[in-house]
């Protein structure tokens, strides 16, 4: 059987190292030596200024809209995955949605302006599948309007951007290390600002609130990581590059394989280095999709509809916001496997079921 992903796992006496270290320290979490350490590696690694290890994805984009204090309405991309929307309505806000580039399936900058009211207070925008937003022209919507902008870059490790991490982009960009991800921590996530003094209140927010034993500087929450998904974090981080240049292997085999295939692709932002985190496919219609699932499901392959729904149609948004280029390409677009692991043979294998699936 072939997941869409299966997690990178480290070989196991590296990561008994650490577990003895932490047996023998018995110091197991609230800020201990080997979050530091993975801390300041991942700091150093983005080369970022400030950069704060959490227990998931989820609770990163919570803390960086509670950090930001925003309120009322906030611009966000249908195409994404659910936890993008739901943090923005779990913190008590409105998502109010702006469609996606049908070339690139982020947030198009052009639509942004026209959905801003008096209640608009930030853009929440995802560098989905690892490409970048269109940072620079949501930048300059964002300083012309007052907003705020968080990038939810669960999917960016790696990510570069002109030179350097795409990290560097907005007020507050979030990470996820989830099992599922390229870079993963078993549970985790980061946040990454430049502004210290959000840096200074998300510090505290994620313990509580806590300054000194007895103090408390505002409200707060438990957002900690343990040693034990550290230590995990500092064993894979030393794979990074391999597991990278192995996702660019498998992704220039699917190319050449599909090739004689009608699919869409996102169109990969010439300035950007991508990192090869998904290999989404666009199908002509949603039939050829549902037929590539069942051909796929025959060989005991099973890929995913990332993102689908688009998330408009959550239940617990404001109704009639009808996205088009999202729940279009949401329809149509479907992730291959694409994990460390996974091998040459296997993508053929996949491509080659595919392909007979095109000839019915
Ligand atoms: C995985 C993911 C999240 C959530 O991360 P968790 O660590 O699972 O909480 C948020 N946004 C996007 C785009 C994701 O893919």
């Amino acid at each position: 059987m072939i997941n869409v992903t299966k997690p990178f796992l480290p070989p196991q006496e590296e990561y008994d190292h650490y577990l003895r270290g932490i047996w023998s320290r018995k110091w197991l979490t609230n800020n201990g030596p080997l979050v530091n350490e993975l801390e300041l590696t991942l700091k150093n690694y983005f080369d970022v200024p400030h950069l704060f290890y959490v227990t998931n994805g989820t609770t990163a984009l919570q803390l960086a809209i509670k950090a930001l204090d925003l309120q009322g309405e906030i611009i966000t991309t249908p195409f994404s995955f659910v936890a993008t929307t739901s943090s923005i309505v779990w913190e008590g806000c409105t998502p109010v949605f702006v469609d996606i580039d049908p070339a690139t399936y982020n947030i198009d900058p052009a639509l942004i302006e026209a959905a801003i009211t008096p209640q608009t207070t930030a853009i929440l925008a995802t560098h989905v599948f690892g490409n970048p937003c269109a940072v620079r022209e949501i930048g300059a919507v964002a300083i012309k309007h007052g907003l705020r902008v968080i990038y939810d870059a669960a999917h960016a490790f790696g990510t570069q951007y002109q030179g350097r991490s795409v990290l560097h982009q907005g007020d507050i960009s979030t990470l996820s290390f989830h099992s599922t991800k390229l870079f993963h921590t078993i549970e985790g996530g980061a946040l990454i600002t430049h502004d210290a003094n959000l840096a200074n209140k998300i510090a505290h927010m994620r313990n509580f609130g806590f300054h000194g034993p007895e103090t408390f500087q505002g409200v707060g929450i438990n957002g900690k990581n343990s040693e034990f998904h550290a230590a995990m974090g500092l064993c894979n981080l030393k794979y990074v590059q391999q597991i990278l240049a192995r996702r660019q292997e498998l992704t220039e085999v699917y190319h050449q394989m599909l090739r004689p295939l009608q699919v869409g692709k996102p169109f990969l932002r010439p300035n950007a280095g991508f990192n090869y985190a998904y290999y989404p496919v666009l199908f002509n219609n949603e039939a050829v999709l549902l037929k590539m699932i069942d051909a796929l499901h025959g060989v005991y392959v099973y890929p995913r509809r990332y993102f689908y729904p688009s998330l408009e149609k959550l239940s617990y948004v404001r109704p009639g916001q009808h996205m088009c280029a999202s729940s279009n390409i949401a329809s149509r677009v479907l992730c291959l496997p694409l994990y460390h692991e996974l091998s040459v043979e296997e993508v053929k294998m996949i491509c080659r079921a595919i392909l007979r699936a095109d000839r019915y």
